[in-house]
């Protein structure tokens, strides 16, 4: 497994291997790897000759007093864990490697518009850009023919599927299931901050999820009388959640919606004392 710190040794790994006529499918993560990375690692090495991962904890993503600082970073576990999957290629640059003039030099910014408007995007208004910017940059540096998200983050996975299509970039966005502890919860390198308590309580937002799918299945109920069963579980099973969110949106445009009666996503985030977790659920 070649490790990559800087981009010029990832161009010449991936160029190396286009030259032996291999396809390359690459997963972007921030490390802290987990079975829900795994699950994009192996569903490339399943489809790709040549399987590069990136982990790098990306700072313009993050907001002021969001846990850039705190945010894990096991290195060696993650680079070990790469090698047993059989990841060929990780580049793992540092941040002036990426942002030579610093996090806040760079002039160009790529935003996308309206869909970061609400969801996540409401309490982290630039983040978006952030991982826009940061996926942009990682894709013109991999130049992979497929890349791996996660449906964990749904919203995302939309903003990053419209900014390749906007900009043409000759790649396919490939949208793997979430992947959850054996109680439901989503598992997320954030889980790691959790209390016993809070851990505990965190069950509610998949329980939510599961919640919402069963009245929508059973009844199509206006979207308000969802959210609001939703909110009332949190309320009794979370008292240490605060609920930053619950919606009820359109699958594409991530508008909310009043009705029920076709494919919805219910999204939710919510904020615990030690981490604020999110999670979603598309009810055909
Ligand atoms: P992160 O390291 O949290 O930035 O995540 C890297 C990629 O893994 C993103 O595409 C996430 O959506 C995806 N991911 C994170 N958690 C999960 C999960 N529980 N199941 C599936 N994919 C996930």
């Amino acid at each position: 497994m070649i490790v990559a710190e800087t981009i010029v040794d990832c161009r010449a790994a991936v160029a190396a291997a286009k030259a032996d006529g291999k396809r390359v499918g690459f997963v972007p993560t921030m490390g802290a790897l987990h079975d829900g990375h795994f699950s994009h690692i192996d569903r490339a090495r399943r489809a790709e000759a040549f399987v590069a991962v990136s982990i790098f904890v990306n700072p313009t993503q993050f907001g002021a007093g969001e846990d850039l600082d705190a945010y894990p970073r096991p290195r060696e576990a993650d680079l070990d864990a790469c090698r047993q999957r059989g990841v060929d290629l990780v580049f793992a640059p540092s941040v002036e490697q990426m942002y030579p003039d610093g996090p806040t030099g760079g002039r160009t910014s790529v935003h996308v518009a309206e869909l970061p408007d609400t969801l996540c995007g409401r309490s982290r208004p630039e983040h978006f850009a952030g991982v826009c910017t940061v996926v942009a940059k990682l894709l013109n540096i991999v130049q992979p023919d497929v890349a791996y998200f996660g449906q964990k983050d749904y919203q995302q996975a939309a903003i990053v599927r419209r900014m390749v299509r906007d900009l043409d970039v000759p790649v396919e966005i490939v949208v793997g299931p979430t992947v959850r502890e054996a109680d439901g919860l989503a598992m997320s390198s954030r889980n790691a901050y959790l209390t016993d308590d809070e851990r505990a309580q965190a069950v509610a937002l998949s329980q939510a999820l599961q919640l919402a799918a069963d009245m929508i299945h059973n009844t199509h109920p206006p979207a308000g009388r969802v959210i609001e069963a939703m909110r009332a579980h949190l309320a009794g099973a979370a008292p240490l959640g605060e609920v930053d969110y619950i919606q009820i949106v359109d699958p594409d445009t991530l508008a909310d919606v009043p009705a029920t009666d076709r494919p919805v996503v219910a999204a939710l985030a919510v904020r615990f004392p030690h981490a604020r977790l999110i999670d979603n659920r598309v009810i055909d």
